[in-house]
């Protein structure tokens, strides 16, 4: 039981599949990796009137970008407040403006039925009585943690609401959605696969300048741009230090109390996360506050203890014991200050990642502006490391 809960969707079952690279190929961009970043640099590619070759290990969105809690989240990872406090300010509020553009324009290419525009509740603990007093001390830090975001996002005019309910306490940030994350990438990749050259199964082995090798055969390129968030530094050891890969677990379960969950929601400093379906799946994460130094780790593989974990807090998003359908992992980065890298690793070679658990919408941002460091000179901005 450790496929994909996401691949289980008829639309995701229904891809044909690209090709992998069997020959030497010439082109202004060579994009490794066809997650939702990668896949985001192809088409900034393409807008610029320039050609480009895909290139990925497995399927389109074989690592996290199609095995993620599939929620679209505005801002940084690391909470907009704290970002404000631990960044320049200024730049945690443009990358919050800018995710929201990204969330809006992704919710436009890709239509109503990949992108939920629900919202996402963060609530303080997780819901129901708290199991001790322990739980309920530190559900009582993280309410006094929901009114200094409240404080923060109201004062720069983002929009917040107060959230008591059914769920429990906290806030609902109107601007985030949701999404299966496995139906955007093969939705983006089916829509640029005619301007752009996209290969499957085509592992890289080696990265030059103007150069990407694959079993099958060479990319020749002015710029490659390497779009790859765990496991960024296996592909690139100069960035070793700089970005360390980190697994993140997730389950799907059986249908339970449809409508349940309106909207993706998070608790416990969102550690630990779900949303649902529309037949009721619940689709749940976390616990990786609770196993911290196993998972520093490049393997994808799940794991007994951290599963177990999100069992019980699966059923505490579900309000009901849950039977599990689906398990899985995936490789994410992290990084020392919370910002992604975006970055020139290589002469002619930029690279983007460690989006620190939370990349689905920075990570088409810091891809395009790699595409920018690349071809323009063009610095990233404040919000990246590079
Ligand atoms: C369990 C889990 C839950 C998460 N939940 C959320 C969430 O709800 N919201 C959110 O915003 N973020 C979430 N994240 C993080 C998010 O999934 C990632 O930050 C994001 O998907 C990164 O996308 P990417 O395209 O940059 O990189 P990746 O998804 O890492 O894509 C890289 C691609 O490169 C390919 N590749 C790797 N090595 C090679 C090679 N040598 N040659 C060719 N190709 C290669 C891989 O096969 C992969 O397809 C979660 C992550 C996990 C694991």
């Amino acid at each position: 039981m450790t496929e994909v809960g996401w691949d289980a969707d008829p639309e995701v079952a229904r891809w044909q599949g690209l090709p992998a690279l069997s020959e030497n190929l010439r082109a202004d961009v060579c994009v490794v990796g066809l997650g939702g970043s990668g896949l985001a640099a192809i088409g900034e590619v393409l807008r610029r009137g320039l050609s480009v070759v895909g290139v990925d290990a497995g399927r389109v969105a074989a690592g996290a970008a199609g095995r993620n809690g599939g929620f679209l989240l505005a801002g940084p990872a690391i909470g907009i407040h704290q970002a404000g406090a631990r960044w320049d300010s200024e730049a945690a509020l443009e990358l919050y403006r800018q995710t929201v553009i990204e969330i809006t324009d992704l919710a436009g290419l890709l239509g109503p039925e990949v992108v939920r525009q629900v919202g996402s509740l963060r609530i303080a603990g997780l819901p129901g009585d708290p199991v001790d007093e322990a739980e309920e001390a530190d559900r009582q830090v993280e309410l006094a943690d929901c009114e200094r975001q409240y404080d923060f996002m109201r004062q720069h005019g983002i929009k917040v609401e107060r959230y008591d309910g059914e769920l429990g306490t906290g806030l609902f940030l109107p601007e985030d959605a949701a999404m299966n994350p496995a139906r955007r990438a093969l939705g983006l990749a089916a829509r640029y696969a005619g301007d752009a050259r996209l290969f499957e199964n085509s592992p890289v082995t080696a990265i030059s300048e103007g150069r990407v090798q694959t079993p099958g055969g060479a990319v020749s390129a002015g710029l490659v741009v390497v779009a790859v968030d765990g496991r960024l530094e296996v592909l690139l050891p100069e960035l070793a230090g700089r970005v360390r890969t980190a697994r993140l677990q997730m389950l799907a379960t059986e249908p339970v109390r449809p409508g349940r969950l309106p909207c993706p929601i998070y608790g416990r400093w969102g550690y630990d996360y779900a949303q649902q379906d529309a037949a009721g799946r619940v689709f749940a994460g976390g616990g990786r506050d609770q196993f911290t130094e196993q998972e520093w780790t490049a393997q994808a593989v799940p794991t007994e203890g951290v599963q177990a974990w999100i069992e019980r807090v699966a059923a505490r998003f579900a309000g009901d014991p849950v039977v599990v359908s689906h398990r899985w992992a995936a490789s994410v980065g992290y990084t020392e200050d919370g910002r992604p890298v975006v970055t020139e690793a290589r002469p002619g070679v930029v690279a983007c990642g460690g989006y620190n658990g939370t990349g689905n919408v920075v990570g088409p941002i810091a891809a395009r502006a790699a595409v920018a460091l690349g071809l323009d000179g063009t610095a990233p901005a404040a919000c990246f490391s590079s």
